[in-house]
């Protein structure tokens, strides 16, 4: 770069920094009412209007990528919450077939007592050692009936836990088949995008670089709240922005290109239909 080109660089920052700074006034001057540019007005407005389609599929690129971080984000909590539920079954589970385990070798040592006490109570020598062992083996009885339906709660308890995990993890399963999907599919995205976005954005740099810094600030102002969405064509007198109608005079001299109109309801710029027919 020689220093002439140089030097001319510095001075269009320089302009460009002062206007910046100073431009707060004549940018709300836009919002009142028009613009009016020295250049061929409907070649600008043909150039915004390219701008626009790229900045659309730019912002469906974004909203795309947007919806799917969203989805797996949802998707994990679901599987977390579910890993959750099943271990805490699973160890609800153990608890249940410790007990279990317990109650039957319980049982087991009673048994044995119940029938060594039937053997004594052949070799007793009298009625009061006959009546107390008699009464140890009918608690030996109770605690068994006890055991038994403590057993049967247990059998239902497990097969309701049972029943709980095989359904979570199924569900699980599921839910992780669809995470990855998307994951999938996000990658794919991003990798398939980056070529388009920068091909987009090159092409956004060219069109831009050929307009006037007002054009250029106002376009990319109401850009920032209406993605890809800045202009507003005039079909049969209404803005297609927001569905208010123009005024006619004002209809007239957009289709006419004389003086560049934003919307009075909602401030995008105004194109008449015509005027892109072949874009
Ligand atoms: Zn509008």
């Amino acid at each position: 770069m020689d220093n002439s080109i140089k030097e001319q660089n510095i001075a269009d920052e320089t302009n460009e920094k002062s206007e910046l700074e100073n431009g707060g006034s004549r940018i709300i001057e836009y919002y009142d009412d028009n613009i009016t540019s020295d250049s061929d007005l409907s070649s600008v407005l043909r150039l915004l209007y390219e701008l626009k389609k790229i900045d659309k599929e730019l912002a469906e690129i974004e909203e795309e990528k947007g919806d799917l971080p969203e989805r797996i984000e949802e998707l994990d909590e679901k599987i977390e919450e579910l890993e959750e539920r099943i271990s805490e079954d699973k160890s609800n589970l153990d608890i249940m077939r410790a007990e279990e385990k317990k109650i039957i070798k319980d049982n087991k040592t009673i048994e044995d007592k119940a029938n060594k006490l039937d053997e004594q109570k052949y070799n007793v020598r009298n009625n009061r050692e006959y009546d107390e062992i008699s009464k140890m083996i009918d608690e030996c009885f109770e605690i068994l009936d006890r055991n038994e339906s403590r057993l049967k709660e247990i059998e239902t308890l497990t097969d309701d836990l049972e029943n709980d995990i095989e359904t979570n993890e199924d569900k699980l399963n599921e839910y992780e088949e669809k995470r990855d999907e998307s994951q999938e599919q996000l990658d794919e995205l991003n990798e398939q995008f980056k070529e388009e976005e920068s091909g987009l954005n090159s092409e956004r740099k060219k069109l831009i670089s050929k307009l006037d810094y007002e054009t250029k600030t106002l376009y990319e102002r109401i850009n920032s709240s209406y993605k890809g969405e800045a202009l507003g064509i005039v079909r049969k007198g209404n803005c297609s922005g927001c569905y208010n109608s123009v005024p006619p005079q004002r209809a007239i001299e957009i289709r006419m290109s004389q003086k560049m109109y934003t919307c009075q309801s909602c401030g995008r710029i105004l194109i008449d239909e015509s005027l892109i027919k072949d874009l």
